[in-house]
């Protein structure tokens, strides 16, 4: 019995069977970055995705969280279209600012950081999002000791979460945000310190594709931060509400319904608490902007049969895609989206595995799949690349070469 695999974004098309990335052959793109294994991403595909998000959240602020992809190429033409960039350590930070953003659009989150990570954000006047009492003291106690005034923002974490949210991130103990009951406290200590008080980071959870899940999320954080806010009697200049848009990686999953959820919160916005009316609103996101732009290109080398059962054997593999390789929070294993590059489009010939050249039997990239029958030296695309692709994926092990990237449909 084959097993399904999840849908290919419904963009791409072929030339002659060769699939196209962004309008270029994707045999063309290889030649060009000079082999394989390829990560292409097609900005274009960036570039609508930041439209509808805008013309669905007229009033709500766009953030990238660059961990979904800090290629800087990539990175440098998404900093043009965002309000903001959200870094998760020092080396995000040194990125976002290589990438041309502003300092003051750079919000800085992250359980850890340490003495030095956060001084040096301070003196860029980058926004702290502080994840813990202990946190926050010696944040203030940097910024005295060096006469900055820093910018602070504090995480909250939310005694919810999204519901059926693959990625938990808050509801319960949890290493990232402060309690929401020990919130305000906190938020006052900073006030009095004289800090730049920015507002509020509620984050509660990814990878999400039921609209009313996130409704019923997005509701109760501005219920949240409302309560806070009064609480605390001075209101938020900032109120990032998280984000959480998820994409299809699967068999029948489909895609979220991003204008459902934008208009439920524009009219819970509409009526929000009397605190918040000058309160800047953003929701911050990363794979629902980047993961369906990415294709992973990489050649057959080796066809082979073991047991009645067809390995075509690739020159990438989980080192460069762990997450299409099942090994990143899935608990149990299944197919993201692949096509025979080349032979995008003819009929599905033969039920084979795809997997990597990595001496590991964790390295599979799509197993018992129906493909048009392929050759040594053919092209295995494995789509949904875009986002936690090569900078989530344990490149240097076992020694192979690294994989190559480029963007396309800059214009
Ligand atoms: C990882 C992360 C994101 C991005 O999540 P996506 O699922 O890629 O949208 C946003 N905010 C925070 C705080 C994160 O940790």
């Amino acid at each position: 019995m084959s097993k399904p695999m999840g849908p290919i974004p419904p963009s791409f098309r072929a030339d002659d069977e060769m699939l196209l990335i962004g309008g270029r052959r994707s045999d063309t793109l290889i030649g060009e970055a000079g082999d394989t294994p390829l990560f292409v991403y097609d900005f274009q595909m960036v570039e609508h995705k930041v439209e509808r998000f805008r013309v669905a959240f007229p009033n709500v602020q766009l953030h990238y969280a660059i961990k979904a992809n800090s290629y800087e190429p990539l990175l440098k033409n998404i900093a043009r279209l965002v309000d903001g960039l959200d870094v998760a350590s020092a080396g995000e930070m040194e990125m976002a600012l290589r990438a041309g953003a502003a300092a003051d659009r750079i919000s800085f989150a992250g359980p850890g950081k340490r003495d030095s990570e956060m001084a040096a954000a301070m003196a860029e006047g980058i926004t702290i999002n502080l994840e813990s009492e202990g946190e926050a003291q010696r944040a203030v106690a940097i910024g005295n000791s060096q006469s900055i005034r820093p910018r602070l923002a504090v995480r909250v974490n939310p005694d919810f979460e999204i519901k059926g949210s693959a990625i938990r991130m808050s509801g319960g103990a949890r290493p990232f945000g402060v309690d929401s009951d020990r919130v305000s406290d906190l938020v006052r200590s900073l006030i009095e310190a004289k800090a730049d008080w920015r507002g509020f980071h509620i984050f509660a959870g990814s990878q999400s594709l039921s609209a009313d899940s996130l409704i019923d999320a997005q509701a109760a954080t501005l219920d949240l931060a409302a309560a806070l806010a009064e609480k605390i009697g001075v209101p938020p200049p900032l109120v990032n509400l998280g984000g959480g848009f998820g994409i299809p990686y699967f068999a029948g999953e489909k895609p979220l319904d991003v204008e459902a959820v934008a208009k439920a919160l524009n009219r819970k916005l509409a009526s929000r608490a009397t605190i918040l009316a000058e309160t800047v609103f953003a929701i911050e996101l990363g794979r629902w902007l980047v993961g369906e732009a990415g294709v992973y290109l990489t050649r057959i080398v080796d066809r082979k049969v073991s047991h009645g059962k067809t390995f075509l054997v690739t020159d990438g593999g989980l080192h460069h895609q762990l997450a299409a390789s099942g090994n990143f929070g899935q608990v149990v294993r299944r197919n993201y989206p692949v096509a025979v590059a080349n032979r995008f489009g003819q009929m599905s010939g033969e039920e084979v595995s795809v997997v990597g050249c990595l001496c590991t039997p964790l390295d599979r990239l799509a197993d018992d799949v129906m493909l048009p029958r392929a050759e040594v030296g053919d092209v295995i695309a494995i789509f949904l690349a875009g986002a936690y692709g090569l900078s989530a994926s344990p490149q240097a092990f076992l020694g192979h070469p690294q994989a190559r990237e480029t963007v396309v449909g800059v214009s």
